[in-house]
């Protein structure tokens, strides 16, 4: 199998020196990326910044922004069999990065933010035969938002968790396939839900 995973947050520039991100750390994807690889199957990892070094024999593609992670995975798609998109990509950018540093003044500003592309739902409308799998963090209406997002992103499998997963060694898990849970992990390692998944696809 070759599979497409997405990893860690990704920054959406204001000017030269500041950015919009999240505290996703792309343990999680990594965990899938080593997992599937351990097990002898193709890779390709696309991570925007993170600290963590390549994962041996994973083919790991390093981007900043989810227009650059868009274009690394629409280019990675044709060839691979599976995706699971655990990426936090930043929903919105600034509508325009200014040049060096933006000074500061004494007045409130205000930044004028556009719509990032959704990657994991361009990928789902040309799915073909591929098996794709997301990610779902949600706060309220948990189970209904991520069963939501699994439809409209023509998902097979939607992970959903909550906001103490973000950047930590542990997390809790509900996984879904067609409205029914499947499988369900509490306070469970990273890499263990990793492995999970790897055997399911
Ligand atoms: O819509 P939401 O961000 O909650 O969906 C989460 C899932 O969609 C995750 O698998 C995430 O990696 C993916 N996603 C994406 N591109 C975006 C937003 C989310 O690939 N712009």
């Amino acid at each position: 199998m070759h599979l497409l995973v997405t990893a860690g947050p990704t920054r959406e520039y204001i000017d030269d020196v500041r950015f919009l991100s999240n505290p996703s750390t792309g343990k999680m994807g990594f965990a899938c990326a080593e997992s599937a690889a351990r097990k002898g199957h193709r890779v390709t990892l696309v991570t925007g910044p993170t600290g963590l070094p390549d994962p041996k024999g994973v083919r790991t593609i390093r981007v900043v922004s989810a227009r650059e992670m868009l274009r690394a995975t629409k280019e990675a798609y044709p060839e691979v069999d599976a995706v699971i998109a655990t990426a936090a990509v930043s929903d919105y950018r600034p509508a325009r990065r200014a040049r060096g540093k933006r000074k500061k003044g004494e007045k409130e500003i205000s930044l004028p933010l556009v719509r990032n592309p959704d990657i994991l739902a361009t990928l789902g409308r040309k799915k073909g035969n591929r098996v794709l799998i997301g990610f779902a963090l949600e706060v309220r209406n948990a189970r209904a938002n991520a069963l939501k997002k699994c439809r409209e992103k023509n998902l097979d499998w939607i992970v959903l968790n909550g906001p103490s997963s973000l950047g930590a060694e542990k997390m809790n898990a509900a996984i879904y396939r067609e409205g029914r849970l499947e499988k369900k992990f509490t306070n469970a390692g990273k890499r263990r839900v990793a492995d999970w998944l790897i055997r399911l696809l």
